[in-house]
């Protein structure tokens, strides 16, 4: 799955369960469904008009009943259960269900006495149920005259649209059949295989499925499109709704690549029978990985070629390599339980990363995917950090787990371990482990077994450290005479922050330094808290070490003395454009820990500012906006937009302000970061009055450049008028194309009169927007530190209506709105939601993170914000 986009504030999500129970066992009820029972198979038959409230549906499981019981568990969340039935070949018993908790276990006895001996049956239950309304589970959506149903049930949605044994372990095969209404279409996992229309009545039965665990089903009903992908190695599609396949182009292109290019990984064909890439219009996630079906939010797949962005072809392309990695992660071999959620998802992103940078290097992803790794590394260095694996002591809200620990730490752990095992033995481990266990589930255990084996190495004992523990290690090298140098390990946390355990890690260190007969690569497996190695070739201290080759290790660090600002000063000549970005996100943990003062870390960035690389200037202005986050109240603008054309301008001047043909992407990408800051924060006049100029252009229908028009937009509303509000509006409501409501929403948001920012905050709920769409008006006023109050006083004033609008998933985040660098909002915030009603389970979690967050930033704002002033007042004076 892939949400990142989604949430609140994409990066600051997600966390443990707050609540503590012993393992196995979920509040008020059973976890995990009891031995001795074993589903082996299960036929669904679902009644589905999609313009009515309610549907019906059937199911059938088949069962082998090992020892003589009392009673057969399975999940149902909610469901109008009619009839529950035992049936084996010496006749039927009606069941009846004794308990059904919270979370949808549901215990069914015999009526009357008497157990069930051991043998096979069928449990047949007929139920019926409403469909959901807010994009969660099985759920309708209407839109203009027509209505559709769609699914989406990870993790534990399925129960609350049939009947089923809802566990990721339970891997069966299904045999779906659906009755709609005649005219519409249904699409599933697998292909159809045969279909009867009988007076209004379409039925529509699926070719049985591989063997699956229930949340990767899928099921999409309407009046659909489908335009082929040519060049697979199965049929393909894309199902869109009416009138919307013109938008499929993009990806009827990339798929075909990146399915080839797993295929050559994997060293075999796609698993399943076929391929559907399903456009939905009413999503909670970005994207889901059903095998055969996979479901998309129809703003990250559908796009018009001519007007579609840089960004948005990077978003695709990890998307898609993404959800495509997981037919082999995820879906062929399925982690055991959800505790290994980080086997399906660390995996689909590294892997989906891999394949996007092998087809589409000038995207330059293996450079530009650092800023979402950096989210990781960041949320690691806090005491809330929990460990990717970790007991799941409930299903509710179980993918609050699925956060960038979830996704991005266990991606870069799997890089460092295949950099430290080699490419091949590595690839040698992945294909035994998917050998061993294809259709099946696995662990983590069973992935440390199949790599040791190809590698001869004890994988386990690195490998585990990193995910059963919390944190990230923070190496410092010291270097002693004689050409030697000393390591430490310890765990890196942000400033004034204690573990209250020791921790120690194995990391593989893959060091560079140069010696007299040029830069020398050096590999060390720190195992201890402290050791001294001998660098091979030098003796005397080398004047720099590159601590983090590649940039490929999981952990910071830090060279004594003068060595980081030697390194610095050579980075340029010495380092890949990969490691410099790792460097300046290196650079930004060590002042937030409090070993790099705030003006060397300002200075650092305007030194970096000039270097040639594109990302690496984007990781400069990520640098220059959080400063502004950290550093820069009222009285300090002016100054501060000084800094910001110091740092920025001249990297905009080399590249300009027009796209030349045939540019790199990575160029097109880093333009709009560029001309947003200087326009916004660095006040340029210039820069604005083009923006406006290019706006107007937009508005009366002029091409413009796609990949800058959403910085357009929000530049134009700075200084723009209620006209201009409502001629976005009028934009918005027209229709447009689904990747364009973001930018358009966007710039709803940007207007700095306070009677628009009124307005704007209104039409998050007033106006006609998806679901999923209000935080993407909310976010944008977190961007500025100065609009925080006003978004936080409008949530807490609608809150309630918020909340019905958003999918229920959504809402655990809004504390995140109190978010910033002052402490008059924690106090609201904790007052807030202590009160049940604004306090959905998981809200807790994400209470606490977002306090520990703002005590940081008030206590780096407190150490460094001084010299950081005086560094950027000394600006305005010419030397
Ligand atoms: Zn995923």
């Amino acid at each position: 799955m892939n949400f990142k986009n989604s949430i609140a504030r994409a990066g600051l999500l997600g966390a443990l369960l707050g609540i503590v129970a012993a393992p196995g066992v979920a509040r008020g009820g059973v976890l995990r469904l009891p031995d001795g029972v074993r589903a082996t198979a299960q036929s669904i038959v679902l009644d589905l008009d999609p313009a009515k409230v309610d549907y019906r549906g059937s199911v059938r499981i088949d069962l082998t009943v090992s020892a003589p019981r009392a009673d057969i568990c399975f999940h149902a969340l909610r469901l109008d259960m009619k009839s529950i039935l035992l049936r084996s070949a010496r006749g039927a018993r009606a069941l009846l269900p004794e308990t059904e908790d919270e979370e949808g276990f549901v215990r069914a006895r015999p009526a009357g006495d008497g157990a069930i001996a051991p043998g096979r049956y069928t449990l047949e239950i007929d139920f019926a149920n409403d469909f959901d309304e807010r994009a969660i589970s099985l759920y309708q959506l209407k839109v203009g005259d027509a209505w559709y149903a769609f699914t989406q049930f990870e993790a534990a949605e399925a129960r609350a649209a049939f009947p089923c044994f809802d566990e990721p372990s339970v891997k069966i095969p299904y045999q779906l059949e659906v009755r709609v209404p005649a005219g519409l279409d249904v699409v599933s996992n697998t292909p159809i295989q045969s279909t009867r229309t009988a007076k209004d009545q379409r039925s529509v039965r699926f070719q049985r499925t591989k063997p699956l665990p229930s949340y990767l089903l899928a099921i999409a009903v309407g009046e659909f499109e489908f335009t082929p992908i040519p060049g697979t190695s199965i049929p393909a599609r894309v199902v869109t709704l009416k009138g919307k396949r013109h938008l499929t182009k993009p990806v009827v292109e990339m798929t075909p690549r990146f399915l080839a290019a797993l295929e050559r990984y994997f060293g075999r064909r796609y698993p399943f029978e076929k391929l559907d890439l399903i456009a939905v219009p009413e999503y909670t996630y970005g994207a889901m990985e059903n095998p055969g079906a996979i479901t998309y939010s129809d703003q990250y797949l559908l796009f018009d070629k001519k007007s579609m962005s840089v960004q948005q072809r990077r978003t695709l392309a990890r998307f898609t390599a993404h959800e495509l990695a997981h037919m082999w992660f995820g879906d062929l071999v399925t982690m055991e339980w959800w505790d290994d959620l980080w086997l399906n998802e660390s995996f689909a992103e590294w892997m989906g990363e891999r394949v996007a940078d092998e087809v589409y290097p000038e995207f330059d992803m293996d450079v530009s995917g650092l800023s979402e790794m950096e989210t990781a590394y960041d949320d690691d260095s806090r005491l809330t950090a929990r460990a990717i694996r970790r007991d799941v002591t409930s299903v509710v809200n179980l993918l609050q787990n699925a956060d960038a620990l979830t996704y991005q730490k266990g991606q870069s752990v799997i890089g460092m371990l295949e950099r430290w095992l080699g490419r091949d033995a590595f690839r040698r481990g992945v294909l035994a482990y998917m050998k061993r266990h294809e259709w099946g589930n696995a662990t983590e255990a069973d992935l440390w077994q199949a790599m040791a084996e190809a590698s001869g190495r004890d994988v386990a004992a690195v490998g585990a450290a990193f995910l059963n523990q919390p944190g990230i290690p923070l190496v410092r090298a010291e270097r002693l005479e004689g050409g030697s140098i000393r390591l430490r390990q310890s765990r890196f946390l942000n400033f004034g922050l204690r573990d209250s355990v020791d921790r120690l890690w194995r990391v593989p260190i893959v060091m560079r330094y140069p010696t007299p007969s040029g830069v020398k690569e050096h590999t060390v497996l720190l195992t201890d808290g402290e050791a001294t190695v001998k660098l091979p070739g030098v003796n005397e201290p080398p004047p720099w070490i590159q601590l983090n080759a590649d940039q490929t290790g999981y952990y910071r660090w830090r060279v004594d003395g003068d060595a980081m600002s030697r390194l610095a000063e050579e980075a340029a000549r010495v380092l890949s454009p990969r490691e410099r970005y790792g460097f300046l996100l290196n650079a930004s943990a060590l002042l937030k820990s409090g070993a790099m003062p705030g003006d060397e870390y300002a200075k650092l960035l305007l030194a970096f500012g000039a270097d040639p690389d594109p990302s690496v200037v984007s990781a400069v202005a990520t640098g220059v906006a959080a400063i502004r986050l950290y550093f820069v109240t009222d009285e300090m603008e002016t100054p501060f937009a000084s800094y910001v054309r110091r740092a920025l301008e001249g990297a905009l001047d080399r590249i300009g302000l027009e796209p030349a043909v045939g540019e790199a992407p990575a160029v097109s990408a880093v333009r709009p970061t560029l001309f947003g800051l200087l326009a916004d924060e660095g006040m340029d006049e210039t820069l604005r009055v083009y923006a406006r100029k290019q706006t107007d252009r937009y508005l009366s229908g002029d091409a413009v450049d796609p990949s800058l028009l959403g910085t357009y937009l929000s530049t134009a509303a700075l200084g723009g008028d209620a006209e201009l509000f409502d001629r976005f509006c009028r934009k918005f409501e027209g229709d447009p194309i689904p990747s364009e409501r973001g930018r358009l929403l966007g710039a709803i948001a940007s207007f700095r009169v306070s009677a628009l920012e009124e307005r704007a905050l209104a039409y998050s709920l007033d106006g006609p927007l998806k679901p999923q769409e209000p935080f993407t008006i909310l976010r944008k006023f977190g961007d500025q530190p100065g609009r925080r109050e006003r978004a936080w006083k409008w949530v807490l004033a609608n809150h309630d209506r918020l909340a019905k609008k958003l999918p229920a998933v959504y809402t655990i985040y809004l504390p995140w709105f109190a978010v910033g660098c002052e402490a008059v909002r924690l106090e609201a915030a904790k007052a807030f939601f202590s009160d049940p009603a604004h306090n959905p389970p998981g809200t807790e979690a994400e209470l606490l993170k977002m306090v520990e967050y703002v005590e940081e930033c008030m206590g780096l704002r407190d150490r460094e914000g001084e010299r950081v002033g005086r560094f950027l007042r000394q600006g305005l004076t010419p030397p």
